[in-house]
């Protein structure tokens, strides 16, 4: 026996502390998964199921103007923002009205001034910022991506990856489109940009680019959106990019998915993707459907069922990229209600948020990019890593970056400057494609008083470089 004294034997049991804590944001979620009762819109009231799930009707039925807005909500829609509405389609807005019955039946008519879906699709005057509508860089290209067209339409930004912009046309026009150059109809504020080649020839050169060209092995099929092509049509051009051996993924890009759902969930349109899904297996090619969900109220039963189908006959995911914009998502509650109502009941991935891009008359949607860093840092833990949306900046002339990986940021201003890693389809012979820092700008409004005193004095000067 030694002569020290006895130690007190240490405990080897588990020390079991850990239980859940109170935490910014609780799950499981707060809101029952159902599809919102139409018939309580008044100008849904007789509309029979049946109805309410046909594509057809759907589309017949899309609001195009403010008379078809007011029949269906009535007196639930307040005249001081019908009147604000109204001077906004004079004055400011980009993009012309079309909303799908299924996505105005997503609107709490109890509230139509704060609705999130209202706030981005039907922007009221009010709700633009009075004093920088628009920042002095911004322009209708703001991604120059028709600068980047290798042969009309289709944008090769990227070193393995292009974008075919296969219509100009949408089953739902949104308020912040960054395409608002082409998509859409002409509207007070902007004439849009007409493709000059007949569709079947654009199709066919982009084709015949993309069978000459080995080192891009991904393409984007997108729009506007694609569930405004005749599904034969679609499954013509995605069945020959198929048949090109260096093509490994596809992505078509669609909205639509949430706005009209009833479209996926036709016969014909189901035989078509069906087909096409079968074709991805035997060739090997990643086969995807990306949609664009702003806010958890968006996604319903029906669009969860849209997306089951795609991914039960063999599509590879349904991933969503949705748009920060102030007003509607841009909380981390908001964020991660979207994100685990897309994971939990929509059969949907979350993928990506983008900043809203610099458009004409955007600002009072856009964020800064502090803003967007701080909301990627809220979301962060709390969704599986495979499903924790990135927050991303698409940097003109550099390409989508993550909100933290800028290299400068001068806060006064409210520049950020990026660098980039590739050249893009326009910088074969620019040395200093790679080495040039690439700016982007935060909103003036959300600067500090002597950063918005700089931009009062030279936003005239910004204006001419951009328009240049
Ligand atoms: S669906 Fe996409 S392309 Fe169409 S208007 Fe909306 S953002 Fe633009």
């Amino acid at each position: 026996m030694s002569g020290k004294p006895a130690q007190k034997k240490a405990s080897r049991g588990p020390d079991l502390k850990a239980r859940p804590a109170e935490q910014p944001f609780q799950y499981p979620l707060e809101r029952e998964f159902v599809e919102p009762d139409w018939k309580r819109l008044p100008g849904y009231r007789d509309v029979s199921r049946e109805d309410w799930e046909s594509a057809l009707w759907q589309r017949r039925h899309s609001v195009k103007n403010l008379k078809e807005f007011k029949a269906v909500f009535q007196d639930l829609f307040p005249e001081d923002l019908h009147q604000s509405i109204e001077r906004d389609m004079q004055e400011r807005a980009t993009m012309s009205m079309l909303m799908p019955p299924q996505m105005l039946n997503t609107m709490n008519e109890k509230n139509l001034w704060g609705d999130p879906v209202r706030r981005y699709m039907m922007p009221a005057f009010d709700e633009r910022n009075p004093d920088w509508p628009s920042h002095p860089h911004s322009t209708r290209d703001s991604l120059h991506e028709a600068e980047m067209w290798a042969v009309e339409g289709l944008t090769h930004r990227y070193p393995t990856k292009v974008l075919a912009e296969m219509l100009p046309t949408c089953p739902q026009y949104c308020g912040h489109c960054t395409r608002m150059d082409l998509v859409g109809n002409n509207v007070p504020q902007v004439q849009k940009h007409r493709f000059e080649t007949a569709q079947q020839d654009r199709y066919t050169t982009m084709l015949d680019y993309l069978r000459k060209t080995p080192s891009v092995r991904d393409v984007v099929v997108s729009g506007g959106d694609v569930a405004n092509l005749p599904i034969a049509v679609l499954e013509a051009f995605v069945s020959s990019l198929m048949d090109i051996p260096h093509i490994k993924d596809i992505r078509l890009a669609t909205k639509g998915l949430m706005g009209i759902p009833q479209h996926f969930l036709q016969d014909e349109v189901l035989k078509g993707f069906e087909r096409l899904a079968r074709k991805a297996i035997e060739r090997g090619v990643d086969l995807a459907l990306h949609t664009h969900i702003n806010h958890a109220n968006q996604v319903t039963p029906l669009v969860a069922k849209a997306a089951r189908k795609l991914l039960d006959m063999g599509f590879r995911d349904v991933r969503n990229q949705g748009v920060l914009l102030r007003g509607v998502n841009t909380t981390s509650k908001d964020l991660l209600d979207l994100c685990f109502t897309l994971l939990d009941h929509g059969n949907i991935m979350p993928y990506y948020f983008y900043q809203c891009d610099m458009i004409p008359n955007a600002e009072h949607w856009r964020l800064a990019v502090h803003e967007a860093q701080q909301l990627q840092h809220d979301i962060m833990g709390f969704l599986p890593g495979f499903a924790t949306a990135r927050i991303v900046c698409d940097v003109p002339f550099v390409g989508k970056r993550w909100v933290n990986q800028l290299r400068e940021y001068d806060r006064e201003k409210g520049i950020t400057y990026w660098t980039k890693n590739y050249r893009t389809g326009i910088e074969h012979d620019d040395a200093e494609a790679l080495t040039r820092l690439y700016p982007y700008y935060d909103p003036i409004y959300t600067l500090p008083e002597a950063g918005q005193d700089w931009w009062r004095k030279n936003a005239a000067q910004a204006a001419t470089a951009s328009a240049s």
